[in-house]
Order: structure tokens, then sequence, then C-alpha cells
């Protein structure tokens, strides 16, 4: 019964695992593979270094168990190669008790273990098992990884999206109120976006958005944020910036797309894009998250209004200002 349960978690381990198996002995391969094979997972052999390399770029390997001494390209060799081409792959060495030397030279290319010829079918299962549960592990922290990113980027602009704004805006206005920091909110529009649309096309419409957004992120520091908000709109926020210094920021990015080339290898003709920004202010225009929307959305529009390509701000009185 103990026997049972122990090989049902095995072959739940084993669960999707692929294994290459690498010896020129045909008897050695061929116990290998009957013995994982039996254990669940699934294997592939191969009978020298060379033909290895080649079934290792055909197909996605979780293991690669590879005997040291082999004529031609050896065992140490090969973990180089195939360190090289997956640094996440895990390699198990199979060595002679004489070879002890050669068992450390391959741990020291990045091996994760060594199984001591002769065989002993617990201790195959024991270290595979161990390095299968551990592949699992990464591809399982790889994927939330991807997921999260997916999760929080916008996959045009490749900037923070809209959700992300929702989640961390509300988190970096509570954290300057507590340090009594100042923080600052722009609300980034693309002026006459539609026309350009119009003109160019949709798809050079897209292409000049990222454009657009990766010029603002290159002039911002990295501990401030840019999202993009809406279609053709951006939010940054730069904390620990007073509206002073934020106006500095402002101008700085309203250089850079207004000087700008937007020049694609397809059909556009030496475009020019500008931007209006609103600029609002924590703790001067407002105390909240929501309270800096409006107001810096407030703003954007005065820059509308005034003629575009310009950044509008409220001064000390609360009267709109703007400036270029
Ligand atoms: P304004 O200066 O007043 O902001 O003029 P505008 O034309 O930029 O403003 P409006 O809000 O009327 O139009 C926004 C345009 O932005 C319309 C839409 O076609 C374009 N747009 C929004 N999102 C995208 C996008 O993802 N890709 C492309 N190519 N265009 C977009
Ligand atoms: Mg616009
Ligand atoms: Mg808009």
């Amino acid at each position: 019964m103990e026997n049972g349960q122990l090989d049902e978690r095995t072959t739940d381990i084993a669960q999707g695992i692929q294994i290459l198996v690498i010896d020129d002995e045909e008897i050695m391969r061929n116990m290998l593979r009957d013995v994982l094979s039996d254990a669940g997972y699934q294997v592939v052999t191969a009978a020298n270094g060379l033909e290895a390399i080649e079934k290792f770029k055909e197909r996605d390997f979780n293991i690669v168990i590879t005997d040291i001494r082999m004529p031609g390209i050896d065992g140490v060799e090969v973990t180089r190669k195939f360190k090289s081409l997956d640094s996440n792959i895990c390699v198990i060495a199979i060595t002679g008790y004489a070879s002890i030397d050669s068992a450390i030279a391959i741990l020291k290319e990045g091996a994760y273990d060594y199984i001591n010829k002769p065989f002993n079918i617990d201790e195959i299962k024991i270290v595979v098992g161990r390095a299968a549960e551990r592949q699992k592990l990464l591809k399982e922290a790889k994927e939330k990884e991807k997921y999260r990113q997916l999760s929080i980027f916008d996959g045009l602009t490749e900037v923070y999206n809209r959700r992300y704004f929702d989640e961390i805006a509300p988190k970096e206005v509570a954290r300057a109120k507590r340090y009594k920091k100042f923080l600052t909110l722009f609300m980034v529009d693309i002026d006459h976006f539609k026309n350009f649309n119009d003109t160019h096309g949709h798809q050079a419409g897209d292409w000049a958005l990222k454009r657009i957004a990766q010029l603002l992120l290159g002039n911002i520091r990295s501990i401030d944020y840019i999202f993009r908000y809406g279609g053709e709109e951006f939010a940054i926020i730069l904390p620990e910036t007073n509206k002073i210094n934020s106006l500095t920021v402002a101008r700085r990015l309203r250089l850079a797309v207004s000087l700008a080339k937007f020049l694609d290898k397809k059909a556009m003709p030496n475009a020019h894009i500008t931007i209006s920004i609103g600029v609002a202010n924590y703790p001067d225009d407002a105390e909240d998250i929501n309270g800096l929307i409006a107001k810096a959305d407030e703003c954007l529009y005065h820059a509308k209004e005034l003629g575009r390509d310009r950044i509008c701000f409220l001064s000390v009185d609360d009267a709109r200002k703007d400036t270029r």
C-alpha cells in the first residue's frame, strides 16, 4: 500500500515532464528509458552528443540525463551547450564511481545533480523526481509572472494599462499623504489624433501611439509611472514632485514629442505630432486621486481650448495658467 501511494505520487510529478536520455551504451539508455517511462515520464533517447543536440532543438525538454564519458562530444560539453540554449534546463549527469572529478566538472557547468553507475533504481527515481518538481515550480513561477505582466501592461504601447493605474494611483497618493510628500499627476492627450489616423491610416496611428508612449517613458525618471489611460490619452504619476518641478518635466515631454519626426518606412511623409498636458498636484490642487484626475482633466481641456501643444496648470489662486 505504501509503495502504491509512492508510485501514484511519482506519476503525478512525472506528468508532462519530457526527458532526454543520452548514453552511448544501448543497454544503459534503454534501462533508463524503461524505468522512467514506467514512472510516467515521457522519454526520448540519444546515442551521442550530436544526436542529442539535434533532438534538443526539435522539442522542449524539461530534464536531460547525460552520461559523462562518451566518444565525441562528452557530457560536460553537452551540458555547456544545452545550458547556453536554455539556461533553465535541468541536467543530471551519469558518472562511474571512478569519475568523481568529471562529476564536479559537470556540476560547475551548471548540472543539477548526478547519479552513480551502476544504477540504483530508487535513487534514479528520487533524483529525477526532485528535478521534475523543481522544473514544475519554475514553470509555474514563470507563468504567474507572465500573467502578471499581461495584466498590468498595455499590449500596444508597452506602458502600464488603465487597470494598473486604478490599482496603483490611489496607493501612491496615500503614500504621499502619509510621508507628507508632493505628487503630481499629468493627463496627456495627443492633439488632433483623429486627423492623423484619417490622413495616414489606423496602422500608422498605432505605430505613432507606441512611439509617443516610448518617447514619454524615455523622458521620465525610473520612479515615475506612465499609463495608457484611454485611446490616445496617457496618465503620468510623478511621486515626490512639486508643481514647479513637474512643469519642467511637462515641458520636456511636450518638446520631445513636438520635435520628434514621425517617419515610417511606409508611406508616411515627415509627420508631426503634438500633445497637450493637464497638471494636478497633491496637496496643492486636490486631496485624493479622483480630485487630482478631475483637476488634471479640467486643465487638459483648457489646454485644448487655448490651441493645443501646451501645458495647463492651476496657479496658487486656483486660476488656470498655461505654459509652453
Ligand atoms: P484633440 O486634439 O481634441 O484631442 O483631437 P483628437 O482628434 O485627438 O481627439 P478625439 O478624442 O476626437 O479623437 C481621438 C482619436 O484617437 C480617435 C481615434 O481614432 C484615435 N485613437 C484612439 N485610440 C487609438 C488607437 O489605439 N489606435 C489608433 N490608431 N488611433 C486611436
Ligand atoms: Mg486627442
Ligand atoms: Mg482623447
